[in-house]
């Protein structure tokens, strides 16, 4: 499901964002979990773009160095 789907998603049964966050309230609760997936993906994103520059740059042949790459662009050196 793209995030534009999830988007209307929540705004269909939740309504849009609030006009101020309030931690106990549903809707801004599905907002920020909605936040909190986007931001991932886009860190994810950016670990395989980083990834795949390594590659094009670096091209390796041993298969650990492909795992310690994808380790380090992922953050879990
Ligand atoms: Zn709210």
């Amino acid at each position: 499901m793209s995030d534009d789907l999830i988007a209307q998603a929540i705004t269909g049964y939740w309504g849009g964002r609030c006009a101020d966050t309030d931690p106990d309230c549903p809707c801004c609760q599905a907002w920020l979990a909605y936040d909190r997936q986007a931001a991932e993906r886009d860190r994810l994103r950016d670990a395989l773009e980083e990834i795949a520059d390594m590659f094009i740059t670096n091209i390796r042949d041993d298969p650990q160095d492909v795992k310690i790459i994808a380790r380090t662009a992922l953050g879990k050196s």
